[in-house]
């Protein structure tokens, strides 16, 4: 390893070469360490950027980030363990849902999440918004919650791949994020790090996600299945439309709400309708019997979700922080809603206050948008289309000029773009694409 040095390996990759095993250990372990220095891995992460990794050398990066930390044991959990890990959406609040449905079905569900950085929501930021409620567990505690409640959503350790975290920053800051090989082995590391044997991708396609292309979603979802195979853990992955946002709420607290909406036995249709598609998937891959629609009809979902909330300090009965203003937005014309866009929509719950430019940066817990018509609906001049929450009034025009530009209003007669499939392909190992 000691004739090993950063300006070789980065020539290898940026001349198009591949990068051996033993580079790809030392680069990882020296940047961890402080002896690659900044300039060198952003050189490097531009180089892989440009000229793609072969599947070695992605399963080779991901072993490595693996390595750079602790791998947490759940093997003596007395259940199947399997998780969900969802490439970013709007609106996503599935998590919320699914954690305690799957656990309540009779898997058990290890679910370390993220907090939301530009755009797109973390799962941390819905859950925070619950009075009490806390994200950090210590492992041990973790183990302990999974053993008794059979679900939890907590925030992932600092020591589990610790390389990711330093590298996914840098790619952050140099424009090297959109990377098939990177984006696998970055989301990979971190959930083969947790502990699951089984794992459920949701791998969003459309305005509002990383992929906006079906054939791009399906190679990154073929990549994770395969670095779930080296390392063990079985790997499914659900291709789904983000076209537009998931039910109504985009925000903190109004998410938190539209999840409750579902565990009560309601909500909207298209949120229960991929809640258990990936619900079935989960429980298929973990060998569990069971049917998720009569467990959630049943009330046993909402049981467990009260149990996790109040075993993190959070009291299932306090009310959700309330905005400070809300205001509406309404139709121009008649007609139907024939778009509602989902990144449009996103960046204009951020600039409420739901998100972060920095992860430094506190969100609102009340802040959000609740979208009041769907692609579909019919709608009349003068009828709410968006109801704006957020504490800090002077956000107001910004999100109000997104919105501008977030809806489409056809004619009532004229033929509906709305209706897209939700789940547009699976995809498991060893099989062909469906
Ligand atoms: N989420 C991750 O954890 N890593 C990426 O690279 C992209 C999304």
């Amino acid at each position: 390893m000691q004739d090993l040095t950063a300006t070789d390996v980065i020539a290898t990759k940026r001349d198009g070469g591949a990068l051996t095993d033993a580079q790809i250990d030392w680069a990882i372990d020296a940047y961890t360490n402080g002896i690659v220095a900044e300039e060198q891995m952003a050189a490097l992460l531009m180089a892989i950027y440009l000229n793609g990794m072969s599947p070695r050398e992605i399963a080779q990066w991901t072993r490595a980030m693996i390595n750079s930390g602790k791998r947490v044991d759940l093997s003596r959990l007395p259940r199947p363990t399997v998780d969900k890990h969802s490439t970013g959406g709007v609106g996503d609040k599935i998590s919320l849902i699914l954690v305690p449905l799957v656990a309540a079905c009779g898997a058990i569900v290890p679910q370390m999440a993220g907090r939301g950085l530009g755009h797109t929501g973390g799962t941390l930021d819905k859950m925070e918004s619950i009075p009490g409620w806390r994200a950090d567990l210590a492992v041990d505690q973790f183990v302990r919650q999974l053993d008794g409640v059979g679900g939890a959503i907590c925030a992932a350790s600092e020591d589990l791949a610790p390389a990711d975290r330093a590298l996914y920053a840098l790619r952050d800051a140099t424009a090297t994020v959109a990377s098939i090989p990177m984006i696998s082995a970055s989301i990979m590391s971190k959930k083969i790090a947790a502990g699951p044997r089984n794992l459920v991708l949701d791998v969003k396609v459309g305005t509002g996600a990383f992929m906006t292309e079906v054939g791009a979603a399906t190679e990154l979802a073929h990549t994770m299945i395969d670095l779930g195979a080296a390392h063990g853990v079985r790997v499914s992955a659900l291709l789904t439309d983000m076209s537009t946002p998931l039910g109504h709420a985009v925000g903190n607290a109004v998410e938190v709400s539209e999840a409750l909406d579902v565990l009560a036995g309601g909500g909207p249709t298209d949120i229960v309708s991929l809640t258990l598609a990936l619900a079935d998937e989960m429980l298929r891959l973990a060998r569990v019997d069971a049917d998720p629609a009569a467990v959630l009809a049943s009330g046993k979902a909402m049981d467990t979700w009260r149990a996790m909330v109040l075993a993190q300090g959070g009291d299932p009965d306090a009310e959700l922080p309330a905005p400070r203003h809300v205001e509406r937005v309404t139709a121009a014309t008649d007609g139907r809603v024939d778009m509602l866009d989902a990144m449009q929509v996103a960046r204009a719950a951020w600039r409420l206050g739901s998100g972060r430019a920095r992860k430094e940066d506190a969100v609102q817990a009340a802040a959000g948008i609740i979208c009041l018509a769907k692609p579909g609906d019919p709608v009349t001049r003068g009828a709410p289309l968006f109801e704006l929450r957020t504490d800090t009034p002077d956000r107001l025009d910004a999100a109000m000029r997104d919105l501008a530009t977030a809806v489409s209003i056809a004619p009532a007669d004229e033929p509906s773009h709305a209706g897209r499939e939700l789940v547009l392909a699976t995809i498991r190992h060893d099989e062909p694409t469906r």
